[in-house]
């Protein structure tokens, strides 16, 4: 067991000097590599991200190199195994065939007590892709086992719908012809059938009706939104083709990237997913809208109303006036298959909706 690199006992370099000189012999973007200086400790997300940008824009051999480098070297167990789940991808030939090493990669993460609850859910994803049904139903097993340990009767129905792992469980299961356990009923029982096959929270296009609330505190220093059960949120995004002039003319301020790097459109759109997942978790009654302006109608609108584009509360009530059925809005999160909400034409659960993105 102990030559299983992906085990947590496995003897790693818990200082990430090993990744780091790991990391300073690849040829990498300077802004990578000065953000990897600034925050050591955050190494290993840093260049999972950047794996997964490679690979976005074609660079695959580049994001191999990275994601190797990460299965070697990283600190924390679910970092290498993070890593080793994305690079599952490239182990897959075209007609879908799983190579002998994607194989032995997935035997040493199925060996008892190793995979972690995360990576888990990514695996589990993958290997529902892959058409492994078993396997994908033991890594739902372990993702959701926090779930698992109680009865399911009390799990409020609030934190199955966010429980995407379980959801997970309940697909494959149902795939794989098992009669439905106390879990699966629960899961069918709040959302449909049908709908616990996909993504768990779904708002059904009901109106905003004015009952909208901006996300000025959308940093968490306070939970913005207090209208449990019939609460409504909007989230104002730029659009993705505007980001980089959006930025630069200060409409888009918080962009997410870390002091010094050079974050782009992806690393903000990541990180919008991942604050409406923290805003999810903290008030999961809350259905989600995402409105998408153009650097134009935002400017457009400031000058009307004599404010600052970049203001986030202008902002927002330039998105109250957006009706939901709109082109421009859309419920949050998508379905696991829609185009990202992100506008990048990938699917949602490949793209921001990845179990990667945490
Ligand atoms: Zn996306």
């Amino acid at each position: 067991m102990s030559t299983n690199v992906f085990s947590p006992k496995h003897p790693s370099d818990p200082s990430g000097a090993a990744l780091l000189r790991a990391v300073r012999a690849i040829e990498m973007d300077a802004s990578v590599t000065e953000e990897v200086e600034a925050c050591p400790d955050a190494v290993g997300e840093i260049l999972l991200d950047e794996a997964a940008r490679l690979n976005s824009i074609g660079k695959t051999q580049e994001a191999v190199v990275v994601l190797d480098a990460l299965i070697h070297h990283a600190p924390l167990v679910d970092d290498r195994q993070y890593a080793a789940i994305q690079k599952l991808d490239h182990l897959r030939g075209e007609d879908g065939q799983v190579s002998a090493e994607a194989e032995r990669v997935v035997a040493q993460l199925l060996q008892p007590s190793i995979l972690q609850e995360g990576p888990a859910h990514l695996l589990g994803e993958a290997l529902e892709e892959f058409g492994d049904l078993e396997s994908a139903l033991t890594c739902f097993n372990v993702a959701s086992r926090k779930y698992l340990s109680g009865p399911a009767e009390d799990l409020e129905d609030a934190h199955l719908m966010l429980a995407f792992e379980l959801a997970g469980r309940t697909r494959v299961r149902k795939q794989l012809g098992y009669a439905p356990d106390d879990f699966d009923i629960a899961l069918n029982e709040i959302s449909g059938p049908d709908r616990s096959l996909t993504r768990g929270m779904r708002g059904s296009g009901e109106g905003l009706d004015g009952s909208v609330f901006d996300d000025r505190d959308f940093d968490g220093v306070e939970p913005p939104l207090h209208n449990p059960g019939t609460g409504k949120a909007l989230r104002v995004v730029c659009r993705r083709e505007e980001f980089e002039t959006a930025r630069e003319q200060g409409v888009v301020k918080d962009t997410g990237a870390d002091p010094g790097s050079d974050g782009g459109a992806d690393a903000y759109f990541r990180y919008v997913e991942r604050g409406l997942r923290e805003q999810a978790r903290l008030n999961p009654e809350v259905v989600w809208y995402l409105v998408r302006f153009s650097v134009e109608e935002i400017e457009d609108y400031a000058h009307r109303s004599g404010g600052d584009p970049g203001d986030d509360e202008l902002q927002a009530e330039w998105g109250e006036v957006v009706p939901p059925d709109d082109h421009r809005a859309s419920v949050w999160p998508p379905e696991r298959n829609d185009p990202c909400w992100c506008g990048s034409k990938r699917k949602y659960k490949k793209c921001c909706g990845s179990a990667a993105n945490r």
